[in-house]
């Protein structure tokens, strides 16, 4: 029997700061970056599964320690017991104790067991010989309730609900996984809209974004209003009147400050108004939502599935952005897909970093094959960054994802790119001026 034989862990980082490339109001020099994970196994294959926790440089240090502390949880368990029982590794991983008490279920602990239940996810992919998406669709209704965790959830949610949603969807699954794997799934694209980009370079990306097939792009916004103003009518120029432009404060406003400001930008213009103040506010939300009229828009920092059910209880928001390297890995987000699909919300998940489209573009899938049933009204995030350091890079064409064929969750970053871009030992990194300055 084969078993788990080790725990590896990598400070994977590119120097995107050089290029100001995803710089926002609060993030302006983020240095992309993965805290990367590999379960190893002595599988006669050869199997193994990668995952990786996404931060902006220095936070890599404080996510590979605590994912290397979940090593002694998960070094030398069979591989049949993990990939036969991904609800109760998941569970396994979020009850231990003594590491619980970092969270609950939040913070750089949890980004941590989501990145090993991501890598055992990808770990189920490869030997199912199945993309992440596919194995998810196929599972029946009651399998599919089993990964998920309902403690603090029944209020909104229950396991009799949940099935009935997924029974519900099941008409049609095999139909829209076939329209997956021949159109693909909606994308939109942020792009063009970093702060630190100079209005030409906005005017042109914008353009070439219409061109390529996107029906929506974003903005950043919030360091300064009449810029915003600005760069908007730019923007709007550049596109034409049928495309949709969505804007992204990453938590720059208080409450107050969010609706006067939001008010100012014109909220019916925007198809939605993303991460206004704190991730954490939930009333704020709801306040900001009421006062302006805008669809605002969260998640990309939402801890826990938690935090997820009361922005939906309270109607703090119009558009549930999940992150597949944020929370406790697919479990949680199943279960957060599952919350939406409740509410009525439609899931357009966050994605850009490193790595974040290859892995989320699963979650988005499997939302329509088997949870939602719907894209309308959904698109994926797109951003064209660092996809050629994957084995099996997203593949966007015409504005659209195309579903991974390849077995696995798509998490795999290529040999040469470990090994050039870890920090600080790597060649990008002995070459990069900012780094010897
Ligand atoms: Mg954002």
């Amino acid at each position: 029997m084969a078993h788990i034989t080790a725990l590896d862990t990598l400070d994977v980082r590119f120097p995107t700061s050089t290029q100001l490339d995803g710089s926002d109001a609060m993030n302006p020099d983020p240095d992309y970056s993965a805290a990367y994970v590999v379960l190893r196994t002595d599988h006669p294959d050869g199997y193994a599964g990668h995952g990786f926790a996404f931060t902006i440089g220095r936070g890599n240090e404080v996510q590979r320690v605590a994912i290397a502390a979940l090593e002694r949880l998960v070094v030398g368990r069979p591989i049949t017991e993990i990939v036969g029982d991904l609800g109760g590794f998941a569970r396994s991983l979020t009850d231990d104790s003594q590491l619980r008490w970092l969270g609950p279920e939040k913070g750089v602990m949890h980004m941590a067991i989501g990145a090993v239940v991501n890598a055992a996810w990808d770990l189920a992919g490869r030997m199912a010989g199945k993309p992440v998406w596919q194995l998810v669709s196929e599972l029946s209704p009651e399998q599919f309730v089993d990964l998920i965790d309902f403690r603090y959830l029944t209020d909104a949610l229950t396991r009799q609900e949940a099935l009935a949603l997924l029974r519900r969807a099941e008409p049609g699954k095999r139909d829209r996984a076939d329209r997956l794997l021949t159109s693909g799934y909606p994308a939109y694209t942020t792009s063009p809209g970093w702060l630190g980009y100079s209005d030409a370079k906005l005017d042109r990306l914008a353009r070439r974004a219409v061109a390529d097939g996107f029906g929506i792009i974003k903005l950043k916004v919030g360091r300064d209003i009449d810029e915003d103003l600005r760069r908007l009518k730019i923007a709007r120029a550049a596109v034409g009147p049928g495309i949709g432009l969505a804007v992204d404060a990453n938590q720059r406003w208080g409450i107050d400050e969010a609706a006067e400001w939001i008010s100012r930008l014109g909220p019916a213009e925007l198809s939605w108004v993303e991460e206004p103040t704190s991730p954490d506010d939930i009333l704020g939300h709801a306040e900001i939502r009421r006062r302006t009229g805008a669809r605002i828009a969260t998640g990309e920092h939402g801890q826990n599935r938690i935090l997820f059910k009361q922005l939906l209880q309270a109607q703090a928001v119009d558009v549930v952005q999940i992150d597949a390297a944020r929370v406790g890995g697919v479990n949680e987000n199943l279960a957060i897909l599952l919350l939406a699909a409740k509410f009525g919300v439609p899931v357009i998940p966050h994605a850009g970093g490193v790595g974040l489209c290859e892995l989320v573009q699963h979650l988005a899938m499997i939302d329509y094959v088997a949870v939602s049933a719907t894209m309308s009204g959904r698109a994926i995030e797109y951003v064209d960054h660092l996809h050629e350091h994957f084995r099996d890079p997203v593949r966007v064409v015409g504005g659209r994802y195309l579903a991974p064929r390849a077995p696995g969750f798509s998490a795999e970053m290529l040999p040469a790119s470990l090994t050039d871009y870890t920090y600080p030992t790597g060649t990008a990194w002995r070459t990069c001026k900012e780094y010897e300055n």
